[in-house]
Order: C-alpha cells, then structure tokens, then sequence
C-alpha cells in the first residue's frame, strides 16, 4: 500500500513532499499502488521511541504484572509512541526480578512494541535519590544486574548507574557488553564522569535532573557528556522539569544528533488531577506537575508525543530537531536503529501523521492502521 499526499519526514531529517510505501510490517518504496491512504497533506514522521518512563493511565511498569504492561502499551501507541522500553525504579531484587519475569512474559500481540527495560536504579547515589526510594539504593553489582537481565531474557537494554559509587568502573567493565550504561542521578564531578565515559558509558539519564548543575568551575556531567561525542543525554521536554531556554542551550550544546527526548512519565499521566503512586511513594499530580509530599519533581505526567508539542510549540524546537530527539536518536542510543526510528526502507512501518496543528490523524503500526 501507499500513503500518499504527505510531507515525509526523511533521513535527511528534513519534510519533503512525497509518498511511504508498506509492504507488510516493513516501509518499501516500492510497495504496489493497490490500496492508497490518503494522507491530506499531514506530516508523515516515524513512531516515537520513548527509553525512560515508568507509567501511565492508572499503570506503573514495576506492577510487575501482564495487564500493567498492556496498559503502557495501548496507552502509548495510542500517543504515536510505538516503541518502548519502560524504566523501573530503585527497589529491592525480588520485586526487581518479578518486573522482569513480566516484560520477559509479554507477547506483544497489541499496543505499542515493548522491546526492552531501562533499568533506572538501584545502583545510583543516596545523596541525588530525587524520586527513587532511598532505601532500596545498592552499591554498583554486575552481579546482581546480570541475574536480572538473565530473568528478563536480556531485555535490559540500559542501565543507569551513578559513577562516584565505588565499584563502579569495574560495574562498567562487566556489563558494557550487555547493555547501555547511563550516568543518572549522581554527584559525579567532571572528572569522575569522564572516566565513566572513557570506561564505556554511553548514556545520561534525564540531564540536569537529579545530578549537580553545570557552573564555570565545577561543569560536572553536563560539561563531561558535551566534551564525550559518543553520549547521548536525556531530556525531559514537559515544561515541568526544565526551563524552555535551558533546552534551547541544550539543543546548542548538544546539537540535535545526541540528545533523546525522553516522558519520564508516572501512572498519573492521561488520568485526572489526584494522588497516585511512584516507586511506592505517594505523588500529587496538578495539571502536568507530578510531585512528592515535599514538592520533589516525581517524574511527569506528560507522554512524549505531547513533550514534542511542548518543546515546538512553547520552546521554539523546529520540528525537524524534536522528531529525530524523539524517534531516530532513542533508538539509536540503545543500538535499534536498523529497525525503528526513521522511515527507511526495511524498516518497521510504524508511521505517525499528524497535522499542521500537531494533532494525530493517524497511526500506523508494523504497516497496519491503528483504530483509535
Ligand atoms: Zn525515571
């Protein structure tokens, strides 16, 4: 089939005027003419790949059970996010090993793709625990994180780790070849990232939060992950977590080849104003704010096909840069490019069309038109 009348988001991560051809679950330009969809001139942009967040509609990923995990996915395929890789939070194994047992049991008969677990914790500082439970926090054990990713079938494709910890470059050393390592919520200095980079991480979950900020003399991860051309930092575009001229510094430092815009979102998000949960603790959601009892910011509650909207339309992002941070880089970073993330041929068809206004028209998953 041919969806046709559309501006193509292209590998040039440039619109241009042109048509997407499906044959099966793949893009191939050279699929027959027998079926047409007519596109009505919307923007044709890849699925959105969301790597960092931990719930949605009533649902958090470390329920540790079948129906939560449904409900992620249909949620977020229903948002255009067709690919994800839900985080877990700082608590104990055994809780740990049941959240991995589930991602491992899913079939992915419906919703969105799960094709991986972005382990966030327990192997991160006390002193930058921000939303995670303090006291499930573990020293760095490769170890212990190979005992997950073997009961999760080796789905964890990332794992957030806080450099300062000792043992953590020998952490680095025994799990690199298994999965992507992220410097997350630490008071590394620059130095000390640096040498997390070198060793081998690849990765920082959600800059700026939960690490300490980049000044003239002490740049910490921030200036060490610019001065690393192989990292790939996180960003949270919710209006809530970071200031709009602080993402526009971002997309100047980084450029919009390394940064992955991330949800970061917790069960509150698509549900009303109330108290929820994250992590075990409670969190108050009001309007897109989600916090602790004590004002900390406990992830968002916004899904990332609305962080896209948040950083065009209220940041000044050109939608160009937020589609590739949103879709081609996340894949990317946790090594899925040759499958998802752009609108290559061979690739999975998963197709988003929306409107001048940046509303959705229409969702295309593995070549099939999504009802929604
Ligand atoms: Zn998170």
């Amino acid at each position: 089939m041919k969806i046709k009348n559309v501006k193509v988001y292209g590998a040039d991560h440039q619109f241009c005027e042109g048509e997407i051809g499906i044959c099966g679950e793949r893009i191939a330009s050279a699929a027959s003419e027998e079926e047409i969809f007519d596109g009505e001139g919307c923007y044709a942009i890849p699925g959105l790949v969301d790597i960092h967040f931990h719930g949605c509609v009533g649902h958090d990923f470390c329920d540790g059970t079948e129906e939560s995990i449904q409900a992620l996915a249909d949620y977020e395929l229903s948002c255009g996010v067709t690919t994800i890789t839900p985080a877990t939070m700082t608590l104990d194994e055994e809780t740990l090993q049941k959240v991995c047992r589930a991602a491992a049991q899913h079939k992915n008969e419906k919703g969105a793709e799960l094709v991986g677990i972005n382990m966030e914790g327990p192997f991160i500082s006390k002193a930058k625990k921000g939303a995670q439970n303090e006291a499930f926090v573990h020293r760095p054990d490769a170890a212990m994180f190979h005992r997950l990713n073997q009961a999760s079938g080796g789905m964890i494709r990332q794992v957030a780790l806080a450099p300062e910890e000792d043992g953590a470059l020998e952490f680095i050393r025994g799990v690199k070849d298994s999965t992507v390592v992220s410097v997350a919520h630490t008071t590394s200095d620059y130095d000390t990232a640096m040498k997390a980079f070198e060793e081998g991480a690849s990765h920082v979950t959600h800059l700026y939060n939960a690490m300490p900020p980049y000044s003239h003399r002490a740049p910490g991860v921030i200036g060490a992950a610019a001065d690393s051309p192989h990292v790939y930092v996180e960003l949270i575009c919710d209006g809530v977590h970071i200031h709009p001229a602080a993402v526009r510094t971002t997309f100047k430092i980084f450029s919009d080849e390394r940064i992955c815009m991330i949800s970061d979102s917790m069960e509150a998000t698509g549900m009303q104003d109330g108290e929820y949960a994250l992590g075990g603790q409670a969190v108050f959601k009001k309007g897109n704010r989600a916090t602790l009892k004590d004002g900390t910011i406990a992830g968002s509650a916004t899904n990332l096909m609305d962080c896209v909207r948040v950083a065009v339309k209220e940041m000044g992002i050109p939608l160009e840069s937020a589609v590739r941070c949103a879709a081609e880089n996340p894949a990317k970073s946790i090594g899925l490019f040759e499958e998802y993330g752009s609108l290559e041929d061979g690739k999975y068809a998963n197709v988003v069309l929306l409107d001048q206004n940046l509303e959705i028209k229409a969702i295309f998953y593995k070549g099939k038109l999504i009802d929604r």
